[in-house]
């Protein structure tokens, strides 16, 4: 099996706290990868080091004379260290990032919305993909005309789920897209990424503080505490470790 995504002792720092510690991860082709922890665990730090939006971060520090981040190790991407990649040229080569708290247009329809996800594609393939995300979440296409401010919680997380779609991911990095849906919600979004993962093929990173719904989807999981993997393994492997049991089964 091929990683399209080889993560090796990545190390961040925001000034003198480390955020992320001595973190090796893989994701392979086509497969569907968790990252599970709590709040403050390192989810999004992985998620904006692996997109690049950290280099933004760190230049935009550096201008107004903040905190220092230091970003070490290595992120191979197709085989090329990605490390200091600029993150426009990683969404170029197919890195989308949905961010946590869909982060939509709040001004924009839902239309629009999907349109700026796929301003880069070609026209053909952008036609292709609206009437994929339109199979694939029904709901979105009944309110095309509706700004997306005007959205419930799982209806906007849809939105952000179909714009990244847009922008022709490879490696789809899903930052706690389950963020404050109802049970009924999760499944349906569940259901959808599983969904995605099968009918396109692109491989997906998912982090999540709440695994219960997810761990069953996942090819490989890890679990991050205090910035650093403490548990790795297949999805069941997860699902019947006693210490996984207990903190996201109540059993
Ligand atoms: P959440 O679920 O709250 O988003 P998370 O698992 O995504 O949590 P991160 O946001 O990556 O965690 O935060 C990891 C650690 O880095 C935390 O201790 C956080 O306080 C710290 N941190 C994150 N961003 C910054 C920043 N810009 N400056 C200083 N510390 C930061």
């Amino acid at each position: 099996m091929t990683a399209l995504l080889e993560i090796n002792d990545l190390m961040v720092f925001y000034e003198n706290a480390l955020a992320i510690n001595n973190v090796t991860l893989h994701c392979q082709e086509g497969k569907i990868t968790g990252i599970f922890g709590a709040n403050s665990a390192g989810k999004s730090t992985i998620m904006y080091t692996i997109s690049g939006i950290i280099l933004d971060q760190k230049k935009k520090e550096e201008m107004r004379g903040g905190e220092k981040i230091t970003v070490l190790g290595s992120i191979y991407y197709d085989g090329k260290n990605i490390i200091s990649m600029e993150p426009s040229d990683r969404a170029k080569k197919g890195i989308i990032l949905c961010p946590e708290r869909r982060r939509i247009f709040a001004e924009s329809t839902v239309l629009e919305n999907l349109k700026i996800g796929g301003i880069l594609a070609a026209r053909e393939q952008a036609k292709q993909t609206l009437d994929y995300v339109f199979t694939i979440f029904p709901a979105l296409k009944e309110l095309k005309k509706r700004p997306g401010g005007f959205l419930s919680g799982g209806e906007q997380q849809m939105l952000a789920i179909g714009r990244a779609l847009m922008a022709q991911p490879r490696l789809l990095l899903l930052d706690e897209p389950l963020l404050g849906l109802s049970p009924k919600l999760e499944q349906t979004l569940v259901k959808a990424i599983r969904d995605i993962n099968a009918q396109t093929g692109v491989t997906l990173l998912i982090a999540e503080q709440y695994a219960r719904p997810i761990l069953p989807i996942i090819d490989q999981g890890y679990v991050l505490e205090n910035g650093g993997v403490v548990l790795q393994g297949t999805s069941k492997e997860l699902m019947d470790n006693p210490d996984v049991k207990s903190a996201y089964f109540g059993i």
